[in-house]
């Protein structure tokens, strides 16, 4: 078969990174979005190691640094604003705990909507009704009344998959909360925030407050993040999250009451759990999964986003040099990424347990030996990257090789 009808659903970061490799490799392909424009929101997401030699090949280097929030460092304080820890930028090579690319989720998603937007069908405020698959291809249809037929589906529709749900199975069989909550929204910068990140933990409760400085320098994103046993607020219904948000953060010192103060007046808000996704399989017949939607780490990993980034580009390339057939395409797919997506998932355990009141009774695990060393590694550098020679490839590689002081 030369080429492919490819539907994609989500356009965040999976799926418009995903629509740049098919085209790339000569896929005819349609983004299906839920939400009737790109959603803005979110709070910085980082790229590193591997991810970054993604954006590299896909020629985005440079658009990627120009939106970037251009983070100094962080410091984290005590309740009176008093300085306790500094982190800066260029730790670890710009692979730190603030990496040197940082962007937000909602201005990378531009970034990656604004360079494929010419060459692929992008269809805001529709999703996928319902779809019956057969040997030869994929009949959808679309909840907007549209009926079509794709050779391959792909849902890059994020933790809530609703694709996921209609093919695999309920989300509680693949959805495991870690014990945390999460909140960012945009404020007015009337806190003075330069170019550092602060961030306030309350001693033993797990309860956390943060600002990060924008390219916007009028204004700044709050972060929040709280221990939660559970988690049953509807992900859509945006009123009941912001209640849980303003319970759980009542008597919270340092600013934030001063930044909660902005809830009923911000222009973006975004609050989810904590959660991963653990699939034995990410493809069912012609239908793959990608991102989010297969094999979320969590933000505790700090990787979401280059998972999703590193898996379009997998994804896209073994389903062209498979000739488009579903079987092997997605086989070689999964078989190049699970170590990658599994090391992370590692650490956001890890970082999500020691955030929970009282996990500081537990060891930490030894940072030193060679077991994590290696899991961190495997979680930054990844799989390698075939650069499928003989596969179609319509772009040509831009850019200077990035490179990290970080071995393999
Ligand atoms: C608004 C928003 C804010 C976020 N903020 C943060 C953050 O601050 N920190 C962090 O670590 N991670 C955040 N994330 C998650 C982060 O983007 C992902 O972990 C990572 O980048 C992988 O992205 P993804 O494209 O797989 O999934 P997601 O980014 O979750 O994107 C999924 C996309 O699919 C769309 N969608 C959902 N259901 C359907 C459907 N049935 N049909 C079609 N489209 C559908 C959604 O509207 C969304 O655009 C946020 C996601 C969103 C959508």
């Amino acid at each position: 078969m030369s080429g492919s009808r490819v539907l994609v659903a989500g356009a965040s970061i999976a799926g418009p990174a995903l629509a740049h490799w098919l085209r790339r490799r000569g896929a005819a392909v349609t983004v299906v979005e839920r939400a009737p424009e790109l959603r803005p929101g979110g709070q910085a997401v980082d790229a590193r190691g591997v991810a970054k030699e993604v954006i590299r090949r896909m020629g985005l280097d440079a658009a990627v640094r120009a939106a970037c929030t251009e983070t100094t460092g962080a410091h984290t304080v005590d309740a009176d604003g008093n300085v306790l820890q500094t982190f800066r930028a260029d730790d670890e090579g710009g692979d730190g705990y603030i990496s040197e690319i940082e962007i937000l989720r909602g201005d990378l998603s531009r970034v990656l909507h604004d360079d494929t937007r010419d060459g692929v069908e992008y269809v805001f405020g529709d999703r996928i009704a319902e779809l019956t698959q057969d040997a030869d291809g994929v009949d959808v249809a679309f909840a907007g009344g549209d009926r079509r037929r794709f050779d391959l589906v792909i849902g890059a529709d994020g933790l809530h998959s609703s694709l996921r749900a209609m093919v695999f199975g309920p989300r509680e069989r693949f959805v495991r909360h870690l014990g945390h909550v999460l909140a960012f929204y945009s404020v007015p910068n009337e806190f003075g925030l330069d170019r550092w990140l602060i961030d306030y933990q309350e001693s033993g409760s797990g309860r956390s407050a943060g600002l990060r400085p924008i390219q916007d320098a009028t204004r700044a994103m709050a972060m929040f993040s709280f221990p939660a046993a559970d988690f049953d607020v509807d992900h859509r219904d945006v009123p009941a999250q912001k209640q849980l948000l303003r319970d759980r953060m009542a008597g919270l010192g340092w600013s934030t009451q001063r930044i909660l103060a902005h809830l009923d007046d911000t222009p973006d808000f975004y609050l989810d759990q904590v959660a991963q996704v653990m699939m034995d399989r990410w493809s069912n017949g012609r239908v793959g999964l990608l991102g989010d939607a297969a094999c979320s780490s969590s933000p505790m990993s700090g990787q979401g986003t280059g998972i999703a980034l590193v898996g379009a580009y997998l994804l896209a390339g073994e389903l062209a040099a498979a000739g488009w057939d579903p079987e092997a395409g997605f086989a070689g797919y999964e078989e190049r990424m699970r170590p990658f997506v599994e090391a992370n998932q590692e650490i956001g355990r890890m970082n999500a347990h020691s955030r929970i009141p009282g996990a500081d009774a537990d060891p930490p695990p030894d940072f030193e030996s060679e077991w994590f060393t290696e899991l961190l590694g495997r979680a930054i550098h990844g799989p390698e990257l075939p650069d499928y020679a003989g596969v179609p490839d319509s772009g040509p590689l831009t850019g200077s090789p990035i490179t990290s002081p970080i071995g393999p």
